[in-house]
């Protein structure tokens, strides 16, 4: 399960939003990503034509996911690697502490990975006598404060540095101040023991190459290199469609990742790792490459849903998302959130109300859409999640009696027409000085912080109005 939702969408936003450091911190942060993201794509001038080919790449590889695949695996076994297919959490877990209590595994340490969130890695270790520290900055952070990723790319996006000192100071029982260098100084000093210490390293994957048999990683800050040379097993995490078949096309998503997502060319490190040779001295012993399905080969066939498998987990749709932008990402109760986890997450856990009510969390303005480095069309995605949940009966009684009577009213004038008359005195209890009052019933979320204007004619006199005028400047 990908969601650790506790209470309604509703209950969750209303709580996030009191957070006004985190709102200031995630806003401003999501502006200077998306600046970045724009920045990049005009330098490139041909943006729309890196996004055809992506879009392409991924489509075509989606499309035969099954070759890629066992092209993928058996060029990783041939080089002395290891492959297991889990078709879940439970089975990618029990394939993981199998591994760790076979190596004797003590101290484990962890690059950035999702999918790792995703089936819970870090506690199934943990109670196994497994130590398993995040290394990624981020990572680190939201461990020792016992939270989730608030973004795909930056998952501590929310935490000012004051939080983050008050964090690293109870860790490090001294008092560490606000001050950059200083709080990576000491993440730096107290992560490196732990590479030191550890046993085994943990990461994901951000495309394997499926003629090469290899998997890549792109960091910003070189701890996935640390994590993946100096532990004797490296254990990596993939979620089945993240593969592309060759080296060109994987030019092609290196290039639009960092650029859709930070607007960097490219990322600080890009590592390719492949299973070590016994004539190579260095590395870890074994590798091995536990690929995730949990769900996502229910897309794949599925016209409505299976683009959504071409997702490269660049953060941009959730950067541009004005939803996102207003609650953060902690209001969507669920390890991948935005536009990407509130399209991703129902579909992954089909049978929960709580991820279910997540494609509400958009305005359906198609910013997302026009973000994807892979055009993936996520606002339609949401409407025809929103339609499921209609044909489910996942509304609520009053919202499928008040879209009954609109059907029938938009579909007999004569019905509209008295409607709208009657509409138009109905209001006037409710409104004040040309807006309605703020204790107007089921407005409140609206008029609670924004102004409604009274309406002060019918569409129909308006449209009258539009065309005698239109027909007088003709005269
Ligand atoms: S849906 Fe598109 S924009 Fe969003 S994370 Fe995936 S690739 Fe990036």
């Amino acid at each position: 399960m990908s969601i650790y939702a506790e209470g309604t969408l509703k209950e969750r936003v209303k709580k996030e939003i009191q957070d006004t450091h985190a709102r200031l911190a995630v806003a401003k942060a999501t502006e200077k990503l998306q600046n970045g993201r724009l920045n990049a794509a005009m330098e490139m001038g041909n943006w729309e034509e890196w996004r055809e080919r992506g879009s392409a790449i991924r489509s075509h590889t989606i499309a035969h996911l099954d070759y890629y695949l066992e092209q993928f695996t058996s060029n990783v076994e041939k080089q002395g690697g290891n492959v297991y297919f889990a078709k879940d959490a439970e089975e990618a877990l029990a394939y993981a502490l199998n591994i760790s209590k076979s190596v004797n595994g003590k101290h484990a340490v962890k690059s950035k990975s999702m999918v790792t969130e995703e089936i819970k890695l870090n506690e199934a270790l943990n109670e196994i006598g497994v130590e398993t520290v995040e290394t990624d900055l981020g990572e680190y952070i939201l461990q020792l404060a016992g939270e989730h990723p608030s973004h795909l790319l930056g998952p501590a996006v929310h935490k000012t540095k004051e939080q983050v000192a008050e964090l690293f100071s109870k860790e490090g029982g001294k008092e560490i101040p606000p001050d950059l260098q200083e709080l990576v100084g000491f993440a730096r000093s107290a992560i490196r023991e732990k590479f030191l210490q550890a046993d085994i390293g943990i990461t994901g994957c951000n495309f394997a190459i499926a003629e090469e048999g290899a998997v890549s990683l792109l960091t910003n800050e070189g701890n996935a290199r640390m994590v993946t040379t100096l532990p004797d097993t490296h254990i990596v995490f993939m979620g089945m469609e993240r593969i592309v078949p060759t080296w060109e096309d994987f030019e092609v998503v290196i290039n639009l990742l960092p650029r859709a997502g930070t607007g960097q060319k490219i990322s600080s490190g890009v590592s390719i790792l492949k299973p070590v040779q016994p004539h190579e001295n260095d590395g870890p012993k074994q590798m091995h490459v536990i690929i995730l399905d949990n769900g996502r080969s229910k897309q794949l066939g599925d016209p409505d849903f299976q683009e959504i498998l071409n997702c490269i987990r660049c953060g941009a749709c959730i950067n541009v998302c004005p939803v996102y932008r207003h609650v953060g990402g902690h209001s969507y109760g669920s390890v991948y959130n935005g536009p990407i986890g509130a399209v991703l997450t129902p579909l992954l856990n089909e049978d929960s109300k709580q991820a279910s009510e997540l494609s509400y969390a958009s305005s359906l303005c198609g910013a997302c859409h026009e973000a994807c480095p892979v055009r993936i069309p996520l606002h339609d995605m949401l409407v025809k999640l929103r339609h499921r949940n209609v044909e489910n009966g996942d509304v609520p009684a009053l919202e499928k009696l008040a879209f009954n009577m609109y059907g029938k009213t938009f579909s007999s004038p004569a019905l509209y027409n008295s409607a709208t008359k009657a509409g138009l005195l109905m209001q006037k209890p409710f409104t004040k000085d040309g807006h309605f009052k703020e204790s107007t019933p089921f407005m409140k979320g609206w008029t609670n912080s924004r102004e409604f204007p009274e309406v002060q004619k019918s569409f129909r006199e308006r449209w009258k109005e539009s065309l005698a005028h239109q027909e007088g400047q003709h005269e």
